[in-house]
């Protein structure tokens, strides 16, 4: 056996994740939410339209607001294994006490160990780790990660090979859930200490945080193999049960998608679009008081383009047969802009279903970017000018399919159709959409339907959008 590292687990992790009441997701998506809760196997939150609720298996972490101690959280909140305790040089207590004092790093005193590095000698190099490591240390400590990453690279100029400092970076990374950016110099440290247990489980924990359950697997085994702690065996059994959960996906089913996929679509791709998909159909089916009685059909394309991330109007028709088309051409994994292309395919096809297939295009465009998150900030000024100008499109048309639309009247028929829908949801909220979606299934057409359940005619729903986007804009 190869070098084997002092393995001694430290309260690294203990220190907390105090910020914003934030869930963050496997995927990197950040959702900003109140009274986040847990259960064993969720993690629930109170948004505007109710209560909602994630599995725990797509929760990274939950970052609360205030700086309480939570003992009720959080499985979700802990990372898969702990951090070993990986001292990149040892004795040189002199220098670490002096290298961090009275609550402070000594930067000074490390400028001039880095003098004499440069200068010479392995010793002074070692005494320059062991510095870069107190303070490192401290700084991450007290919240500083970036500070702390800092203070490694420096470190690593002078000691490149140094295992300590290359596996203590790695865990600051997998800390802050960058787990790509670990993998560059846990990798390294692997290919110095092939038989480090140690830095097979920080692999372990960067792969399993990547959603790569294979190579954690893989990672884990090994760290295994090389005599590790029981705390290996529980990751490892928890990635074994993702695993046989993945299989699931692969074979395309969940409560409410069935899924199809051509090409070379990764396995965990389908998987995380589908969880995402789960989590934005529990939230539509709350916010338009609606559930779909058919599982939708998702089709994932790797090879073609999709022209309603684009907001080309070459899509409509396609769409409006319930089935979701995402192309995932070179994707690796679910990033903030496809989350947001899968809520608002996924809006197009519950209002579709909602209104058997009658909702009108601007409705139906309008209400799948609010879903989506988008906001007319940007536009509003030139809607408003358009208004004035009197050149906005006619409901007539905005009514029917866009596919006739050059480039730049799409965009605007996109911009004015939120803005329509924004000022909706401000006067009487999103239970307007659902109640106006509803009448227009029976109703003989949209403005009678608009009449009935918000005693606006066309004309009226311009002129309260104008005035919205003025009073929210242009103050
Ligand atoms: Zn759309």
């Amino acid at each position: 056996m190869g070098p084997r590292l002092p393995s001694i687990v430290v309260l690294l992790l203990a220190v907390g994740f105090a910020s914003a009441d934030t869930i963050v997701l496997k995927n990197g998506r950040r959702i900003v939410a109140e009274n986040v809760t847990e259960d064993s196997t969720h993690v629930i939150y109170q948004t505007s339209f109710g209560q909602t609720s994630l599995p725990k298996s797509i929760v990274a972490r939950v970052e609360h607001d205030d700086l309480v101690d939570r003992s009720t959280s959080s499985a979700a909140a802990e990372p898969p294994v702990s951090a070993p305790a990986l001292e990149p040089v040892g004795g040189y207590e002199e220098v670490t006490a002096r290298a961090v004092h009275d609550n402070a790093v000594d930067y000074a005193y490390i400028a001039q160990l880095e003098a004499d590095a440069r200068s010479g000698g392995a010793i002074a190099v070692a005494k320059l780790s062991a510095a870069h490591h107190a303070a490192a240390q401290f700084l991450a400590s007290k919240g500083d990660t970036d500070a702390a990453i800092e203070q490694y690279r420096q470190a690593l100029v002078f000691a490149p090979e140094n295992l300590g400092l290359l596996a203590n970076l790695g865990v600051l990374y997998l800390r802050e859930s960058r787990f790509t950016a670990a993998l560059d110099p846990l990798e390294h440290a692997q290919r110095l200490a092939p038989d480090s247990a140690d830095v097979a489980k920080l692999m372990g924990w960067a792969y399993y945080g990547a959603n790569k359950t294979e190579e954690a697997i893989e990672e884990w085994k090994r760290a295994e193999r090389l005599g590790a702690d029981p705390e290996i065996e529980q990751a490892l059994a928890k990635a074994e049960r993702d695993r046989s959960e993945e299989e699931t996906y692969r074979e395309g089913e969940t409560a409410h998608f069935d899924l199809k996929y051509y090409g070379g679509a990764r396995p965990e791709l389908a998987r995380d679009i589908l969880r995402a998909l789960e989590e934005d159909f529990r939230d539509l089916e709350s916010q338009l008081d609606y559930t779909p009685p058919d599982s939708i059909s998702v089709i994932l394309y790797t090879r073609q383009t999709f022209a309603d991330i684009t907001r080309a109007p070459g899509w409509v028709g396609a769409l409006n047969d319930g089935r979701l088309r995402i192309p995932v051409q070179g994707l690796e994994q679910v990033t903030p802009e496809v989350a947001h292309v899968l809520k608002h395919e996924l809006t197009h096809s519950f209002i579709g279903q909602k209104s058997h297939y009658r909702a009108p295009t601007w409705l139906q465009e309008g209400v799948a970017q609010w879903m989506e998150g988008r906001r007319s900030t940007a536009d509003a000024a030139a809607l408003v000018n358009r208004a004035a100008q009197g050149t906005l499109p006619s409901w007539g048309t905005l009514e029917g399919s866009w596919m006739g639309f050059s480039g730049e009247e799409g965009a605007f028929a996109y911009a004015w159709s939120l803005a329509v829908v924004e000022s909706i949801v401000e006067a009487g909220g999103i239970t307007d959409i659902s109640r106006l979606v509803d009448e227009i299934t029976s109703a003989p057409s949209t403005e009678v339907a608009l009449k009935q359940t918000l005693h606006l005619s066309y004309d009226d729903l311009r002129q309260q959008t104008v005035a919205y986007l003025k009073r929210a804009y242009l103050r």
